[in-house]
C-alpha cells in the first residue's frame, strides 16, 4: 500500500496558504498534468496523477474538510469521507472556464469524477420517489381558531395504468437508443480538449428508448389524476403551517413510493381582528362618560364576548390584555392573550337631551 502524500506538498503551497494560492496551483497543476495532455503511453500516470492533485484541492478548497485535514491528516478525510464525498461540492467550473476549457460541457462533480474512471455511479434506471406536490389552503381566522376540514380538489399522478408505468405500447418494447448506441453515455468536453462522458440525453443514461410509445400516457409512464381529499386542519394553525400527507404527490418511477403532498394554510386577514403569533388585537370605541367614570364594555373575541371592566379615569389608547382570549397554540393547549385598545367614541350625531347636559358639563371645566 503506498503512503499518501501531504497535499500541501502535493499542491507545493505552504500549510499557510490562502484559497486564492491554493487554487492557483491547482490551475497550474491541472493544466501541466492533464491526461489529454500527455502520450497515450503516459495517460494512466497523468491520470493518478491528475487525480491526486485533484483530491488535494478538493480538501484544501472546502474549509470544513481542510481543517480536519490539518488537525487528524489523511485519516480525518479518509475515515469521514467517500470518494465521492471528498470531490462533491467543489466548484470546478470557475477553474476550468478561467483554464480556457470553455465551450460547453459542464464541470461538475460527476463529469471530474469520470475522467477518474470511479465507477460509483449506476447507469441503471433505479425505481425513483414521485415529486412532492404543495396545496395552498385558504382558511378564515375562525377557522384557524376552532380547527376544521377541507375538503381539496387536485391533480397528482399515477402509474398509467395501459402500459403499468413502462410507457411503452402494449405488444412493443425497447429498442437500442440510437444517440448513444445503447452505452447510456455521450462524450462531451471542453471545447474538444478536455473530454469526458455523460449521461446521454436522448435515454438519461438508459440505453434504451421505447419503440413505440403508449398512446394512453405518451410514453411518460405516468397519467394525471384528479384527486378529491379531506384534510383535517387542527386548532393554531398559522401562515405557512404545513401539513404532510404521505403517498399522495407525483407516482414514482418504475415502481418507486408516490411523492408527499403538502398542505400549506393561508389564514385570510380579518376584519377585526390582527394576530402576531398566538395573540391577538383588536380596538375597540368606549363612550367618553365611560372612561372618566368607569364601568363596563362588551367586547368581541374570536369565540363570542366578553366584559372588560374600565377603570375610571381610564385614558385613550390604552391597551388591556385579556389572558387566554387569543388563538390556541398548535404545539401546546396553551392559548394566546387577547389585546384590547380602547379608543374614546367621540360621537358625532347628539339629541337635545345630550347636547344640553354637555353644554353643562362643559361650563364646569371653563372656571
Ligand atoms: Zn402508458
Ligand atoms: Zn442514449
Amino acid at each position: 500500500m503506498t503512503v499518501k502524500r501531504d497535499y500541501y506538498d502535493i499542491l507545493g503551497v505552504a500549510k499557510s496558504a490562502s484559497h486564492q494560492e491554493i487554487e492557483q496551483a491547482y490551475r497550474k497543476l491541472a493544466i501541466q498534468h492533464h491526461p489529454d495532455r500527455v502520450p497515450p503511453e503516459k495517460k494512466n500516470e497523468a491520470r493518478e496523477k491528475f487525480k491526486e492533485i485533484t483530491e488535494a484541492y478538493a480538501v484544501l478548497s472546502d474549509s470544513n474538510k481542510r481543517s480536519q485535514y490539518d488537525q487528524f491528516g489523511h485519516a480525518g478525510i479518509d475515515g469521514r469521507y467517500t470518494q465521492e464525498d471528498i470531490f462533491r461540492g467543489v466548484d470546478f467550473s470557475s477553474i476550468f472556464e478561467n483554464m480556457g476549457f470553455g465551450g460547453g460541457g459542464s464541470s461538475h462533480f460527476e463529469d471530474i469524477f469520470e475522467i477518474f474512471g470511479g465507477g460509483r455511479r449506476s447507469r441503471q434506471p433505479r425505481p425513483q420517489r414521485g415529486d412532492d406536490i404543495e396545496y395552498s389552503l385558504q382558511i378564515t381566522l375562525e377557522e384557524a381558531y376552532n380547527g376544521t376540514e377541507k375538503t381539496m380538489q387536485f391533480y397528482n399522478t399515477e402509474t398509467c395504468p395501459a402500459c403499468k408505468g413502462t410507457g411503452a405500447k402494449s405488444g412493443t418494447g425497447m429498442k437500442k437508443c440510437p444517440t448513444c448506441h445503447g452505452t447510456g453515455q455521450q462524450s462531451a468536453g471542453f471545447g474538444g480538449f478536455f473530454t469526458f462522458s455523460q449521461t446521454c440525453s436522448k435515454c438519461y443514461g438508459r440505453g434504451e428508448i421505447i419503440e413505440s410509445p403508449c398512446g394512453e400516457c405518451r410514453g411518460r409512464g405516468k397519467v394525471k389524476k384528479g384527486e378529491k381529499l379531506t384534510v383535517k386542519i387542527p386548532p393554531g394553525v398559522d401562515n405557512g403551517t404545513g401539513i404532510v400527507i404521505r403517498g399522495r404527490g407525483e407516482a414514482g418511477e418504475l415502481g418507486g413510493p408516490q411523492g408527499d403532498l403538502y398542505v400549506v394554510t393561508h389564514v385570510q386577514s380579518h376584519p377585526m381582528f390582527e394576530r402576531h403569533g398566538d395573540n391577538l388585537y383588536i380596538a375597540t370605541k368606549i363612550p367618553y362618560p365611560t372612561m372618566c367614570l368607569g364601568g363596563e364594555a362588551t367586547v368581541s373575541t374570536i369565540d363570542g364576548f366578553v366584559k372588560l371592566t374600565i377603570p375610571p379615569g381610564t385614558q385613550p389608547d390604552k391597551v388591556f390584555r385579556l389572558r387566554d382570549k387569543g388563538m390556541p397554540n398548535i404545539h401546546s393547549s396553551r392559548k394566546g392573550d387577547l389585546y384590547v385598545k380602547v379608543e374614546v367614541d367621540v360621537p358625532t350625531k347628539l339629541d337635545g337631551k345630550q347636547k344640553t347636559i354637555l353644554q353643562e358639563l362643559k361650563k364646569t371645566f371653563e372656571k
